[in-house]
């Protein structure tokens, strides 16, 4: 093909680099690098080269790209202040030690696989475990001398780090009660499993433009309107139960909510469409800016019908069935407490403060579920843990276990809504610290918005991010807190959040509001949200959220 010279619609493609307009020369440093070599084969340098070298034989092309294929960060150097964080040369902010991410898919393992992530957390992380709003466990302080071995230990279980992170296909979303749930639409789990197994590690979707994030529930509980692709669950009037076909979702600095395709999906087709849709995004992707190159600025300039059809036409080969939207919900499912399944038994969701966990809590927890008669763990889209299959006989001695363990299955509401990003304490990005002031938070408000509590009859929602990106997902909180450098009353430059108010998914999905000047310092912080809490709760209507 002979790439168009001439037209103001020829530069614009050529200015996008995307391959399947014939563009295939890369465009920037981390198309380059991927270019060069596979980022799936930084394993084997690890293995033979980095593992035995230590961090200073590790290739910077390396370390600061490929080793995200298989879940690994440099995390941020301990004493840097967030106000230093743009202005840093990146191995300024290198710590020899790593981040790691390890993939479980839909949050789900068995007890026997939380009991190997905690052990690996206890013997090579510091004992640290966060449970990040991906349902994966991520770990501090990891040496790549102990890398290799770590791959042991978890692959032996059926675990994996490869595409954690990366340029590539990560981690799936699914309903952390997928199977078990009495009004899920269908089990997403097999689809999810089906497509592990054909395509994580598959070098045709290896490198793609950036990163591509799927849910697939039968319920509507993995926040399906901000992924690139997303598999919902709906009853078609006629084929039955599947999935309703969404595209183009995403946060960080330019929020979109994900289009309907109005395609309607039987379970056993899900893997194939998936492949459709991820190929055209890795053919048509935006290859030239980063900060353009995930699908949704595809879909937004394309729109939904377009997009439809070039899955159909240039890769499924055939036409899918239409199907109808799925009832919208007026709230997120986040499974807490203690809920019937469908088989009688019972899953016990608890909440961990913004996900943080411990090695020592993980081994615990898989001991107190085996002991409660289950063998299966959940983690959830909102940072929360949850035990399967558990006899009701056993269930109040689960719950004073867990609660031992500082995870309540009654939370206070507060506890409940807060999410929190990894933030400076190990961040290269990270402008604000995150995860010590979402408990501080919600200690405050326990304390001091007792007298109210009951009025709170709606979740109320509290995302905290380090920085302008979303990882905490704050546009689409009651209260979202985007990490920045304010001034405080004095004239100082301190910790803040600007603030946004009113999102939500669900039924009027939508993004907060940011008020312009609309920005609390990190000491002011518990009085804000108080106040707001006290305002909304003293002048909400019926139902309002
Ligand atoms: Fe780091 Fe920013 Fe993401 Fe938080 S939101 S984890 S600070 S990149």
């Amino acid at each position: 093909m002979v790439p168009p010279q001439t037209s103001p619609r020829a530069k614009q493609r050529r200015g996008e680099g995307q391959w399947a307009l014939g563009y295939r020369e890369p465009l920037n440093p981390n198309e380059r690098s991927k270019k060069d070599d596979n980022p799936l084969n930084v394993r084997a340098r690890i293995e033979n080269i980095y593992a035995h070298g230590g961090f200073d034989s590790i290739d910077p092309a390396d370390l600061r790209g490929r080793f995200r294929w298989y879940g690994l960060y440099t995390q941020r150097k301990p004493g840097i202040d967030g106000g230093r964080t743009a202005t840093l040369e990146p191995e300024e902010l290198d710590d020899e030690y790593f981040m790691m991410r390890v993939r479980s898919d839909g949050g789900a393992l068995t007890t026997q696989q939380l009991r190997v992530l905690g052990e690996i957390s206890q013997t090579y992380g510091r004992d640290t475990a966060d449970i990040t709003d991906r349902q994966n466990i991520q770990y501090h302080w990891i040496q790549i001398e102990d890398v290799p071995t770590i791959w042991q230990k978890l692959e032996a279980v059926g675990l994996t780090t490869m595409e954690a992170c990366g340029d590539s296909p990560r981690v799936i979303l699914g309903s952390p009660v997928a199977g078990i749930a009495e009004d899920e639409v269908l089990n997403g789990q097999p689809a999810i499993d089906t497509i592990l197994e054909r395509y994580i590690g598959d070098p045709r979707f290896s490198n793609l433009p950036r990163k591509f994030k799927t849910a697939i529930s039968g319920l509507q509980d993995v926040a399906h309107e901000i992924h690139d692709v997303a598999f919902v669950g709906v009853d078609h009037p006629e084929h039955g139960p599947g999935f309703d076909l969404w595209v183009g979702g995403g946060l960080s600095t330019n929020p979109m909510l994900g289009k309907r395709l109005g395609a309607w999906v039987p379970l056993d087709e899900v893997p194939d469409v998936w492949e459709a849709v991820i190929s055209v995004f890795r053919d048509y992707g935006y290859r030239r800016l980063r900060h353009r190159a995930r699908i949704k600025f595809l879909v937004a300039d394309w729109g939904p019908e377009k997009f439809r059809q070039v899955v159909e036409d240039e890769y499924l080969k055939r036409k899918m069935l239409d199907g109808p939207a799925p009832e919208v919900l007026s709230q997120q499912l986040d499974h807490i407490g203690v809920n019937r399944q469908k088989d009688g038994l019972f899953y016990v969701g608890a909440a961990p403060v913004a996900g943080r966990v411990s090695g020592s809590i993980l081994v615990e927890v898989a001991k107190i579920a085996e002991r409660a008669g289950s063998q299966r763990v959940r983690f959830t889209p909102q940072q929360k843990i949850i035990v399967l299959d558990v006899p009701e006989t056993a269930v109040g001695t689960l719950k004073s276990d867990l609660a031992k363990l500082g995870l309540q299955v009654d939370p206070s509401p507060w506890r409940r809504g807060i999410m929190a990003c990894t933030g400076i304490e190990f961040c290269k990005l990270a402008i604000v610290e995150t995860k010590a002031r979402a408990n501080e938070l919600v200690t405050t408000l326990e304390a001091n918005l007792k007298d109210i509590v009951d009025g709170v009859t709606a979740p109320i929602t509290v995302h905290i991010n380090g920085c302008p990106n979303s990882c905490a997902r704050i546009q689409t909180a009651d209260i979202g807190l985007k990490g920045q450098i304010v001034t405080d009353d004095e004239g100082n430059q301190v910790e803040g959040f600007q603030v946004h108010l009113g999102g939500g998914l669900g039924l009027d999905a939508g993004f907060g509001r940011k008020l312009r000047g609309h920005k609390v310092t990190a000491a002011e912080l518990p009085a804000y949200v108080e106040r707001v809490v006290r305002n909304f709760v003293a002048q909400r209507e019926d139902d309002e959220r």
